[in-house]
């Protein structure tokens, strides 16, 4: 495939003109401004257009998005008890399926092609990922509140192991698009003795850490109230960070667990969206990008966001962190952008994507510049930031394979998933 005359947001994220764009074998070939041989090849007119790498979504929750709108308004507690648990009782894997293939579609018409993923049932749900065209770092988030509970007895350890046997047997065809991560679902969901156990487990298979970290206020107070330590340096104590670990929300970290996150390495998923509805608070990302945190971007799940729009969250985290620092230039689109994608990429352990380099994966989406909110394109990664909407997206393409092209997924049939996904959540309320 050849992408003629395109303007593309470079390795440097930086924007050039009048590129011509050469993917072979799910790479880039080459990125020049001469043309390349067009023999066999298929070739797309890129005038008018705008090329840059895929988002990387890196907190998600996503067969939640049959959960959408199901207990609005309740407190924490009361959502959990009257709502989710009851209903995630009867969310039989088979309806994950259909709601994993529901967030997909809302996934890649935002430009994504890949999350960090916490759920249940993680080769059924992963199924729908993998067919839809996408990638996935999935894993089972431990939640165990008993003193005495075992992470090698629990569901979340076996399921991981069923992924990873997945993994296992469908090598080729999955060429790393699915893979597993380790997880617990937090401090306040567990116990000592698990957490261990599940740190030593990620640390002795060499897999990546999912975990939501200082959400709120209250759970960051409470965990030094239990343990007269942060839920960052309780972590650290029980060795969480000998892997690289990707932490959620992170809103009310204090400077000594953003030091520790540094001095490991880790990576914060910033979830405006999500810390915004829920009450949360606003993250202070300036801050933390200035002391030389990893910061990528996620959506987290569609009960507490709504949509698992990209785009969206890219915007609100580029209008957040300039209100709160009262600074125009608070944290440059650029980086902006580079924290959705390439930082995103490096966060599930995807050293070969998250840029529109020749010999990486060629993950990247296309926007239709030609609209009346882009238009003058004078600066167009603000354009991108500032003012563009999903709906300008025109394609999608993860490993070098389109997988969205002009308003049509082409790896899912739409009436079907949106019919199942309707038809899915009814049967649950109606089981409950
Ligand atoms: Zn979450």
């Amino acid at each position: 495939m050849i992408i003629k005359d395109i303007k593309i947001l470079d390795e440097n994220f930086e924007v050039r003109d009048h590129m011509n764009v050469a993917i072979e074998d799910r790479k880039f070939l080459s990125i020049t401004k001469g043309m390349p041989d067009p023999e066999g090849r298929e070739v797309f007119d890129g005038r008018g257009k705008f090329m840059m790498p895929a988002f990387y979504n890196t907190h998600c929750h996503v067969p939640m998005t049959l959960l959408r709108g199901y207990g609005e308004g309740l407190p924490l507690q009361r959502w959990l008890q009257e709502r989710i648990f009851p209903f995630e009782a009867k969310f039989s894997p088979q309806y994950k399926y259909w709601g994993a293939k529901l967030g997909a579609l809302e996934l890649i018409k935002s430009g994504c092609v890949s999350i960090s993923d916490m759920y249940f049932d993680l080769v059924d749900y992963g199924r729908a990922l993998f067919e839809a065209g996408m990638k996935g770092n999935l894993c089972n988030g431990l939640v165990s509140f008993d003193e005495d509970a075992s992470y090698f007895k629990d569901r979340a350890y076996q399921d991981t192991l069923n992924l990873m046997q997945w993994m296992k047997d469908n090598a080729a065809k999955n060429d790393g698009r699915i893979r597993a991560d380790a997880s617990v679902h937090s401090e306040y969901a567990n116990k000592e003795k698990a957490l261990r156990e599940a740190f030593d487990f990620a640390a002795d298979e060499g897999l990546i850490i999912q975990t939501h970290i200082s959400e709120t206020r209250a759970e960051h107070e409470e965990c030094k109230g239990r343990h007269g330590l942060s839920p960052v340096k309780y972590f650290e104590k029980l060795g969480a960070f000998r892997s690289p670990v990707v932490a959620a929300h992170c809103v009310w970290l204090d400077d000594e667990d953003v030091d520790v996150m540094i001095d490991n390495n880790a990576v914060m998923s910033h979830n405006p969206s999500s810390n915004l509805k829920l009450g949360s608070g606003i993250a202070p990302v300036k801050k933390y990008a200035d002391m030389g945190m990893n910061i990528t971007i996620g959506t987290d799940g569609a009960s507490s966001n709504n949509n698992l729009n990209m785009l969206e969250e890219v915007n609100l985290a580029a209008m957040l962190c300039r209100g709160q620092a009262m600074d125009a230039n608070a944290i440059p689109v650029a980086e902006i952008v580079k924290a959705a994608t390439r930082g995103g990429a490096l966060a599930q352990g995807r050293t070969d994507c998250g840029l529109i380099k020749e010999g990486f994966r060629a993950d990247f989406i296309v926007f239709d510049m030609d609209k009346e909110h882009l238009t003058p394109d004078y600066d167009t990664l603000s354009n991108i930031v500032f003012s563009a909407q999903s709906s300008d997206i025109c394609m999608t393409a993860c490993d070098g394979e389109i997988i969205y092209k002009d308003g049509e997924a082409l790896f899912i049939d739409e009436e079907e998933t949106i019919a199942k996904a309707e038809e899915s959540f009814k049967k649950v309320l109606e089981s409950i």
